[in-house]
């Protein structure tokens, strides 16, 4: 069987037309295996959706209840049919609940990771290899000049600032799944157990994260009266990057502009947002994370998704792995 009957790209997204289903549909579908909840891979509309519970219950947060008709929940690290066709769900450490989805049959195997990273993340379970022929890679930072820096170093310059300025405050713009609840658990790792206060549309997802285990501490609602702008003086305020340019960071007092993402190595995209502390936090590989995770599988082929495949297909060119882009549609780079 040649790989790409197994698993093939199409408009909708990954296809498996032996099983009947998709993988991270970008339209609605009869069936959808989902690897992660950020917005771009999992939305609402398709008839029966198999995910991790956790990724189920982050759709249900962001869609309701009825955001498909039926939901199957994937045991992890176990293999079992979606009409005839053997699957299962490994960890991929991008955000709670992040699987890369394994489809097996007639013996040959296709692993898409969905996004994935390689370095420790205090709010997700580890990335986890899975033996196969065919890894499916996303490229969101594959160029040389990504490498992420270590994460405890980043959250220190935050920390340091706070202290230098106690008389400002710091707005962190994070997204809502993965980023929020990341930066909080590495800034309660780093000791500071003062009250975070947080935007609105991060709660949900932060008492999600809290009823799994993942303890964020003191956290308090950001919202303020005027006469009490001063309250705000040498806080930590985490809001999503939509709130960072309207009224809602103007509220605070003197406030620093931070923002966790890994593009933030890229002087111009922080010098665009307004970014005064970049804090580059990424829930993506760098570029060893990806060679080495390539390495370490050692498939017989490698197809690359969103983000810059043709530097990380010439790379695999080179070193003797056969390797292509699948130029899949509607996932969006910016929003990790
Ligand atoms: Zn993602
Ligand atoms: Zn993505």
């Amino acid at each position: 069987m040649r790989f790409d009957q197994l698993l093939h790209p199409t408009p909708k997204g990954l296809y498996c037309p032996s099983g009947d289903f998709h993988i991270d549909p970008v339209a609605p579908v009869e069936r959808a295996l989902i690897t992660h909840g950020h917005a771009d891979h999992a939305r609402a509309g398709h008839t029966h959706v198999w995910a991790t519970q956790q990724t189920l219950d982050i759709m249900a947060i962001r869609y309701g209840d009825n955001h498909c008709r039926e939901a199957l929940a994937a045991p992890w690290r176990e293999t079992f049919e979606v009409n005839g066709v053997t699957v299962g769900f490994w960890p991929a450490g991008h955000v709670l609940g992040s699987a890369q989805i394994l489809v097996e049959h007639n013996g040959t195997r296709i692993v898409a990771s969905g996004d994935y990273k390689r370095r420790a993340d205090p709010s997700c379970q580890s990335f986890e290899p899975v033996a196969c022929d065919v890894f499916i890679t996303e490229a969101t930072f594959a160029l040389p000049v990504f490498r992420h820096p270590g994460t405890a170093g980043e959250i220190a310059k935050l920390l340091a600032s706070v202290e230098q300025f106690p008389e400002r405050s710091h707005i962190v713009g994070v997204y809502a799944l993965g980023k929020a609840q990341r930066v909080i658990r590495h800034i309660r790792r780093a000791g500071y157990d003062k009250p975070l206060y947080i935007h609105g549309s991060l709660q949900k997802l932060c008492d999600y994260y809290e009823t799994q285990g993942y303890v964020m501490g003191d956290l308090r609602h950001a919202t303020l009266e005027k006469d009490k702008k001063g309250g705000f003086a040498g806080a930590i305020v985490l809001g999503p990057p939509s709130a960072m340019t309207d009224n809602w960071a103007r509220r605070f007092p003197d406030p620093i502009t931070c923002f966790a993402s890994g593009w933030m190595q890229v002087r111009q995209r922080a010098k665009q947002r307004g970014v005064e502390l970049p804090l580059v936090l990424s829930d993506h590989c760098d570029w060893d994370e990806l060679l080495d995770t390539i390495l370490e599988l050692s498939p017989k082929e490698v197809w690359v998704t969103h983000g810059r495949d043709d530097a990380l297909v010439r790379w695999c060119d080179l070193n003797m792995i056969t390797a292509k882009p699948l130029h899949l549609v509607g996932y969006e780079e910016e929003a990790e």
